[in-house]
């Protein structure tokens, strides 16, 4: 029987402005068919932005991004990334060690490198939230073999507000905006009202947040969109898909789509106590499948967090038999 073949996708690279290239490499994550690292070009070497995910093929597929740009992995004089999630970071320890270069990254990334205490965390959540055990087996199962980091990363030097990158297309400042990721930060290019705005703000307006490593992610993430929009920059080169302008636009898409999604789970409240599978369920309607259960379950807990500590929600501990926490609104 014949295999059904697809041509797998390489690394691309283009460039967006002078002195600045999109290194298109592709991702094996279900939905995410690639990531964007970004080359700048710095003096006779680059910074890179973001690395790709550890995977097969990956530095081959950075070799022939960078190549159409006229760059070499030898040429990075530093990497600097976004945030800790290893589509941006996996290849950051190989990449590194070849180019003899620093790593800088947020101090609150080491909160997700550890992938398999994540997935016993997460594993743990879902189980409180009321999801029927053969699905938490099965997506244990599925999540076993998968790392994406390479190696051990480590950060040479904190990227926090102050820390300045110099490029031939002026100074970068890092300004921190978690939601996201606690670790989460943007670049800001004040001369040509640049943003590398990481997984922050996507041109395509996508939501996740990573749950139990900060107070109310939703919160903090409402809270970066303020700082961003305060920046008043007039192009995004966003973590993933292609850059796009009107980044006031993308600000106020991310807000609307907070607030939709905030009253559907008051709305699936409003029916009585429920677990945040049952929420899941009810506010992801058709769009709740196998592939994606794990992460509306992620960003359910955040809404639901968020409500929480808006008080409009409480959360009563499991009892009897059922191991699961139940939501009610209150007020
Ligand atoms: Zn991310
Ligand atoms: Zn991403």
């Amino acid at each position: 029987m014949r295999k059904p073949t697809r041509a797998r996708e390489v690394g691309r690279g283009e460039r967006v402005l002078p002195g600045a290239w999109r290194l298109r490499l592709p991702l094996e994550l279900p939905g995410v068919p690639h990531v964007n690292a970004w080359a700048l070009q710095a003096g006779d070497g680059i910074v890179l932005v973001d690395t790709g995910m550890h995977q097969r093929g990956a530095m081959r597929d950075l070799e022939r991004a960078l190549d159409r740009t006229g760059h070499r992995v030898e040429d990075v004089r530093l990497i600097v990334i976004t945030h800790g999630h290893i589509d941006h970071c996996g290849q950051a320890p190989p990449i590194a060690a070849r180019a003899g270069c620093e790593v800088w990254i947020h101090p609150k990334f080491t909160d997700l490198v550890d992938r398999k205490r994540t997935i016993a965390e997460r594993l743990e959540i879902a189980r409180a939230s009321g999801v029927p055990e053969d699905r938490l087996r099965r997506w244990a199962d599925e999540h076993e073999e998968s790392n994406g980091i390479a190696g051990t990363l480590r950060s040479d030097r904190d990227l926090l507000p102050g820390v300045e990158l110099h490029t031939d297309l002026g100074g970068w400042q890092v300004v921190e905006t978690p939601g996201h990721t606690p670790s989460h930060v943007c670049l800001h290019q004040p001369d040509h009202r640049l943003l590398i705005s990481g997984d922050h703000l996507l041109g395509r307006v996508s939501l996740y947040f990573d749950v139990g490593l900060s107070p109310d992610p939703v919160g903090e993430f409402l809270h970066s969109l303020d700082v961003v929009d305060a920046l008043d920059a007039r192009l995004a080169l966003a973590g993933h898909a292609r850059p796009f302008t009107d980044v006031a636009g993308h600000v106020n898409a991310n807000r609307d789509l907070v607030a939709d999604r905030l009253d559907a789970v008051r709305a699936a409240l409003a029916g009585g106590p429920r677990t945040a599978y049952e929420v899941a369920r009810e506010i992801s309607g058709e769009d709740y499948t196998r592939e994606m259960a794990s992460w509306m379950l992620t960003l359910t807990h955040a809404w639901l967090i968020h409500l929480e500590a808006r008080g409009e929600a409480v959360k009563a501990p499991p009892e009897g038999e059922d191991p699961a926490e139940h939501w009610t609104r209150t007020g």
